[in-house]
């Protein structure tokens, strides 16, 4: 069979049918400094579980023989040019002869094509040859010919590999190791890369690269060895791992990759959750989707969508014509995906994935309320519920509570906010009026939902209540839905006076609960989740 990238026409290589294929190895990338040091991080990358070390020798001038002959796991050596994005300043032929010393020692050599192309070489002289090519500024321009290049050369293994402009880069690097002739290794570099890193594994790439630990390693976008195996699963993937993640601008931050994939591990699920970053716009979204839904052999599966995308998602999920839950629409904002690919061609195409939309935020939300309370949602018509704050999570509780038929006192800093939301969601089934931040203290509502970001870190000090808040009682119930500090100022003080309190965690960890299960059909380990989540909280704080 074969398959076009562009113009170049490859033999495709069948993910399902790669019995014999190795499975692709994890590699710690080391800068050699010192032959100690060096020795040391062989030895904790073994430790971590890597399969092999790349050590960059591009700075070192002692003997990398002895180095090579000592490792205790197989070595890549690298001596990479200051014009290939390397820090060697030697010339070319300085190079050649280094690696050509250690080239029968080493499990393989990685020279760049460029060096090659100057000085031409029929047979590789080094033992196993990794030809590679890098461009940190983007997509090289002809990428296709490069690929032919690469592959027509003597070379043991062809490495391609680029900064990723957008997150869409990525799909390309998977393209080409499916059409792989020769073992390959192409990864994108910077953030948005971060997934071709990861998925390496799961298109039968030759190995990926990771750091010894977090502080950057020898190319951008980098990742731990222990967060590749720990947070992102990789012993657990394979070419038919699900693919679940959160669509975000910025990503980086976001506790849901540790919490799904804790979860996965725990229920000892087929699937792993990646950051993708997407820019804000809706044509950006829409691009991410069109692409990932139908990327060969990815398995794209569900989504949790964060800022801001939320209402990008439900914009889409409305053009597309998909199913789309009815409090999410009124809402106006859609956090969850669940993508069924129920048609599976031979390389796993998704050809006519089903879409479906939801909100787990609203859920999170009133099944907070209700399990604090022990009351079903129907029961919430009895209750009257200050909602402090009106922005995207305020209306979130207003469009869940008044479907709910409870009674809401918008509270918010913007008056004319406050008045907006009541307005529209006023005796659709329950009363919502607005008041001013100002009579928040003289509240008399059995429930206060703080939707705003006062009190959260850095700020811990502030609390909507302000230096004077009111007299609570036991049967108060006072939630926070800031995670960070996990205890605000304001649960401090409502726990003072014996209120029922609720915090953030709580909160995301239902959302997420209930996006785990729409997903994998399972209940999802709550309990692992809060301490997944708790524990990155405290080692942050
Ligand atoms: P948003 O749409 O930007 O809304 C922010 C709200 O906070 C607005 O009502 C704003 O009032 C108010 N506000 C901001 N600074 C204020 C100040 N100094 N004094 C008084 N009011 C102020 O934000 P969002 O997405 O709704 O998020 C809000 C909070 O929800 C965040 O703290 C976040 O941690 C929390 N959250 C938690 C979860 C969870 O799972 N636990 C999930 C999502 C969000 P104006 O209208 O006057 O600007």
């Amino acid at each position: 069979m074969t398959r076009c990238i562009g113009r170049l026409t490859l033999a495709v290589v069948d993910l399902h049918d790669r019995k014999t294929q190795p499975v692709t190895q994890l590699c710690v990338a080391i800068f050699v400094t010192d032959p100690d040091q060096t020795r040391r991080d062989i030895a904790l990358a073994a430790e971590a579980g890597a399969d092999l070390v790349e050590l960059r020798i591009d700075t070192f001038d002692g003997d990398v023989e002895a180095l090579v002959k000592s490792a205790t796991l197989p070595v890549i050596v690298t001596c990479r040019a200051e014009w290939e994005g390397g820090q060697s300043t030697a010339t070319d032929e300085e190079r050649l002869a280094t690696l050509a010393r250690v080239g029968t020692l080493a499990a393989y050599v990685d020279v760049e094509l460029q060096t090659r192309r100057k000085n031409p070489f029929d047979r590789s002289p080094f033992g196993r040859l990794i030809l590679s090519a890098h461009d940190f500024a983007g997509r090289p321009t002809r990428l296709n010919n490069l690929l032919t290049e690469l592959t027509d050369s003597p070379a043991d293994v062809c490495k391609v590999v680029w900064t990723a402009r957008t997150v869409r880069d990525n799909l390309e690097a998977f393209e080409i190791l499916q059409t792989r002739t020769k073992p390959t290794i192409a990864l994108c570099m910077g953030e948005a890369g971060l997934i071709s890193r990861v998925l390496a594994k799961k298109f039968g790439a030759l190995l990926s690269f990771a750091s010894l630990d977090n502080t950057g390693g020898t190319a951008p976008g980098q990742i731990s060895i222990h967060d590749m195996k720990r947070l992102y699963r990789w012993d657990a993937i394979s070419a038919t791992t699900r693919v679940y993640g959160v669509v975000a601008q910025p990503v980086m931050h976001s506790m849901s990759p540790a919490l799904h994939n804790a979860g996965f591990e725990a229920v000892d699920y087929d699937g792993v959750y990646l950051p993708f970053l997407v820019e804000g716009s809706y044509e950006s979204f829409k691009a991410f989707m069109e692409s990932f839904l139908h990327a060969p052999g990815l398995n794209l599966s569900g989504l949790s969508i964060t800022l801001p995308h939320k209402e990008n998602a439900l914009r889409y999920l409305t053009e597309k014509g998909a199913e789309v839950e009815d409090l999410a629409k009124s809402i106006g904002a859609v956090n969850t995906i669940v993508i069924d690919s129920a048609i599976q061609g031979p390389e796993s195409t998704i050809r006519n994935p089903s879409l479906r939309g939801f909100n787990t935020d609203y859920a999170a939300i009133l099944d907070c309320i209700t399990h604090a309370l022990g009351i079903e949602r129907e029961a919430l018509k009895d209750y009257r519920v200050a909602v402090i704050g009106a922005g995207g999570t305020g209306r979130t509780a207003v469009a869940g509570l008044a479907h709910y038929g409870a009674t809401v006192v918008v509270y918010n800093r913007t008056i004319e906010r406050a008045e907006e939301l009541a307005a529209e969601f006023n005796g659709r089934s329950g009363k919502v009026v607005a008041a001013s931040m100002e009579k928040l203290c003289q509240s008399c509502c059995q429930i206060y939902i703080n939707t705003t970001s006062v009190g959260m870190f850095p700020k811990v000090d502030a609390s909507p209540f302000g230096d004077a808040p009111p007299d609570l009682t036991p049967d108060t119930l006072v939630f926070d839905t800031i995670y960070n500090p996990i205890e605000t100022k304001l649960l401090q003080h409502a726990r003072r006076f014996g209120a029922k309190t609720i915090g953030g965690v709580e909160m995301f960890v239902r959302q997420a609960a209930g996006q785990f299960e729409a997903w994998t059909g399972q209940p999802a380990p709550r309990d692992l989740m809060r301490r997944v989540i708790e524990s990155r909280l405290q080692r942050a704080s």
